[in-house]
Formats: C-alpha cells, structure tokens, sequence
C-alpha cells in the first residue's frame, strides 16, 4: 500500500531548478534509497517534502492526504520526520529530555521511550547525558531516536552517516536494520555510500541534476548502472520499479 505519493515536484532556489518534475512512491515499511552526486538535489528534495523549502510545483499526499499546501509542524503532525532536522539537538538538555520533548510534540503511537530504546540500544547508557557532550555518532542515534519519537509513518533520514567513524555508521545501520525488520517506519534515506545505499534499501532512486535518472530495485538495475546515472554518464532514463 502506498504511503507518500510525490508527483511532478519542482523547487527552485531562486533561477536554479535544483528539483525536476520529480515523481515517485513508497510502499508501507518499505525502504527508498535516494542518490546522487553532490548538487544532484538530494536535501532539497527532501527539505520540499516536510515543507521547509518551498515547492514551485507538485503534489505531495501522505497516507492518501494531500500535505502539499502544510506547513512543516502539519506535515510532523500528519506523520512526516526527518532527520538530521532534528540533529538539532537541545543541547543542554539531557537525551532523556530531548526525546520527551520531541514525544509531547509528535504524535502517538509504537514509539515511545521504551521501544526508541529497544530500536537503538546504544542510547540506553547515554539517556543522562547532556546532549551537548556526545560524539557525532552518538549524536545521530538521539536525532533518529528523537525523530522515532514523534512516531512517524514516514522517516526521512540525510547522510546520517556523514562524518561518522566506519565503527559508528556500522553500529547506526544496525540499529536502521532493528527499524526495518519492524516494519512500523518506512524509511527514504540520502546515502553517500553506493554500496550501503544499495544493501540496505529495497528501492533506488538516483537524481542527477534535480531529477530522476533512474529508479529501480538495487539487484535489478545493478552497480554499473547507478555509478552511470549517478555520473550522468549516458544520461539515461530508466525506470524498473
Ligand atoms: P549534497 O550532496 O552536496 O548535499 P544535494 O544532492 O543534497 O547535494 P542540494 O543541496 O539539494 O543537493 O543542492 C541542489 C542544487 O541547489 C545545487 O546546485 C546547490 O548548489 C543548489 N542550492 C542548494 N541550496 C541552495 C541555497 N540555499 N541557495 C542557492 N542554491 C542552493
């Protein structure tokens, strides 16, 4: 069953169309990897969907609602998250604190502090902690576990793996993989990294320049295939979803 439905979506920034007519759809609990080389549109995109940047033109709908006219707390409300919005941590607050606070302003729902903590095991003994004084590794687990918390149907999650140690992103993919099984959260994700990108999601969108330049299961389209839309090589448009 589709979840979020985007059609024909333009944003600009200014003269640049850094998003192109992009369309797609993501089914329940399922996984859509989105990539790209830098530029490609990535954030914009997403930043157009939970309604921080404007959108020129399109239609976003969210379990069959039309959200593309909310402001960004509507889109939260209607069951939108993304994160690292929420790297953004308070940080003088203790983890405990930053999720109680992203709980009281969410909605309800599976998540709450017990099953955030089930999910992500690595936050049980920083849950004390001053935000402020955890690594950045540490760091994303709260932004997600905070993003969880305002239980979201559809979780977008930016290079939450940029700028971590191979030994964080390697413990953060874990816990992506708990929320996976689940099946409670479905997941769009930005990744830098091919390879995990294609691991990890059942669908690949790649974007060059603002739009889409191929879309498909990873063991179907194969590496070669995204290395070359993700370079423009070929410039080819396929489509295998
Ligand atoms: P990266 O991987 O480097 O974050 P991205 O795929 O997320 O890239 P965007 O950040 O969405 O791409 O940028 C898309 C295009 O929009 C780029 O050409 C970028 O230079 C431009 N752009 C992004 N933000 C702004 C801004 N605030 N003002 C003007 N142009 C912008």
């Amino acid at each position: 069953m589709t979840i979020l439905e985007v059609e024909n979506l333009v944003a600009r920034h200014g003269l640049l169309t850094a998003v192109r007519n992009v369309s797609f759809s993501v089914a329940r609990g399922e996984v859509l990897g989105i990539v790209g080389a830098n530029g490609a549109g990535k954030t914009t995109l997403f930043r157009t969907i939970c309604g921080i940047h404007p959108a020129t033109t399109g239609t976003i709908r969210l379990e069959g609602s039309d959200i593309s006219a909310y402001p960004p707390y509507r889109r939260v409300a209607a069951g939108l998250a993304m994160a690292p919005e929420g790297r953004r941590l308070f940080s003088d607050m203790t983890v405990t604190d930053n999720l109680k606070v992203a709980g009281e302003n969410g909605r309800k729902g599976f998540w709450k502090i017990d099953t955030v903590l089930d999910a992500l095991p690595a936050l049980k003994p920083l849950m004390k902690a001053i935000a402020g004084g955890l690594s950045g590794g540490q760091r994303q687990a709260v932004a997600i576990g905070r993003a969880l918390m305002s239980n979201p149907s559809v979780l977008l999650l930016d290079e939450v793996s940029l700028g971590l140690s191979p030994i964080a992103v390697v413990g953060l993919y874990n816990s992506l993989a708990v929320l996976k099984e689940n099946g409670e959260t479905t997941m769009i994700l930005v990744e830098q990294d091919l390879d995990r990108a294609m691991a990890f999601s059942d669908r690949i969108i790649c974007l060059l320049e603002g739009a889409v330049a191929l879309h498909g299961k990873p063991g179907e389209l194969g590496k070669h295939a995204i290395t070359d839309a993700y370079f423009g090589l070929g410039k080819q448009v396929a489509t295998r979803a």
